[in-house]
């Protein structure tokens, strides 16, 4: 997490409340470990803040008995605590968990809101610069009654009404001292700001930022995450020619071979396949329009510096790569051996699991090319994913 350029001496920190069993949404877990468009619901909410520039510290709170759940979001470097027995409590113990930091501003969340835009952070923060508090919340445009037994009692005036959302944003010594203050039993920390007198400024809320409280809620969030999904798929394909040499250098391994590959870098036909596969994903030319071979400096050059270029591209492009598939064209020397290697090197290098690479290899048969042993030619696929 980087801090906001524009606003370098304010200290933003985000409280994540996420210790709820959430019995109603149904399931054995609590909602928020459930499943949610490939990851749970918890770790897109706490994307959602961790991807956000502004903020600088980030308290996830939890039940005690999920601590196994949050091992990932530790890992991290985001503040873990075991909540209380109510919200309030574990509200009370996520802003006490931050008492070493004295961030100067707190959003205050509901987990089970995951797909917040980061739109509505930025209309909290915006207010803040002026309010005590500030809260996202939404107008009521339908019709409002009162019904007793299946009939309508009553219409009730809709105008000045509003539905309230998280994040709640306030400086964090006045929602501290607010906290300190109240009997507690409070619905939301507006509740408890305004029983202490603060003022909070309601800004615009969004419609995508549902709260997943019963089973059918799921699918609506699933919707609009996978709406923003955008995931691409690239593919590469390479071939160097055998000459002079005693090895070869195939997806970072040096191979003992009887001969050597041939080309303007290391020749390591493997990656460069793969780099072409994020490329192409990208939608962004290939190794020869990044690295031209007409250019002396690259001679030579380990392939290494492509595939990291590569990657690097896709992440300032907003991507993460889900998988890598390549496969190597052969009859020698043989890659089975050699296979788990390469796949640990490949995934060091582009900062992925091991499990999200596969590199494997097959022979042509002794036809073609390949099967002469004239050269090596690999080919591969990319996943990416935004966000
Ligand atoms: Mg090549």
């Amino acid at each position: 997490m980087r801090s906001d350029p524009q606003t370098p001496s304010v200290s933003i920190a985000a409280l994540i409340v996420a210790a709820g069993r959430g019995t109603r949404a149904g399931g054995v877990v609590a909602k928020q470990w459930q499943p949610l468009a490939g990851q749970r619901v918890a770790d897109w909410t706490v994307a959602r803040f961790a991807d956000h520039p502004a903020i600088e510290h980030l308290v996830i709170v939890h039940a005690a008995e999920d601590a196994a759940q949050i091992s990932a979001f530790a890992d991290a470097g985001h503040l873990c605590v075991p909540g209380g027995a109510t919200r309030d409590a574990s509200v009370r113990a996520g802003l006490a968990a931050l008492e070493a930091v004295q961030p100067d501003l707190v959003l205050i969340h509901d987990v089970a809101r995951p797909c917040l835009p980061s739109e509505v952070i930025d209309r909290v923060l915006g207010a803040l610069q002026i309010s005590e508090g500030a809260a996202p919340a939404l107008t009521v445009t339908d019709a409002l009654w009162r019904g007793l037994e299946g009939v309508v009692a009553d219409t009730q005036d809709r105008a000045a009404l509003y539905r309230a959302q998280t994040p709640q944003g306030f400086r964090y010594d006045a929602i501290v001292a607010a906290h300190a203050a109240h009997p507690g039993d409070a619905a939301d920390d507006v509740e408890v700001a305004r029983a202490a007198g603060l003022d909070v400024a309601i800004v615009e809320g969004d419609e995508a930022n549902l709260k997943i409280t019963r089973a059918p809620d799921f699918a609506r969030a699933e919707q609009l995450l996978r709406r923003k999904m955008d995931i691409r798929l690239g593919n590469g394909f390479d071939v160097h020619r055998f000459g002079e040499g005693d090895h070869v250098v195939l997806c970072g391994i040096s191979v003992p071979h009887g001969r050597g590959l041939q080309g303007h870098s290391d020749a390591d036909v493997g990656m460069h396949a793969v780099t072409d596969a994020i490329y192409g994903a990208l939608a962004d030319g290939d190794i020869g329009q990044h690295f031209p071979p007409s250019d002396p400096q690259w001679k030579g050059a380990a392939s290494h510096i492509f595939l990291e270029h590569a990657v690097d591209l896709a992440a300032a492009r907003g991507y993460r790569i889900a998988n890598v598939d390549c496969t190597l064209i052969c009859e020698h020397p043989k890659i089975g051996p050699h296979a788990a290697d390469m796949k640990a090197r490949m995934a060091q290098l582009m900062g992925l699991d091991p499990a999200q690479v596969s590199v494997k290899a097959t022979t042509s048969e002794r036809l073609g090319f390949t099967g002469r042993e004239e050269g090596i030619a690999a080919l591969a696929t990319a996943t990416l994913i935004a966000p």
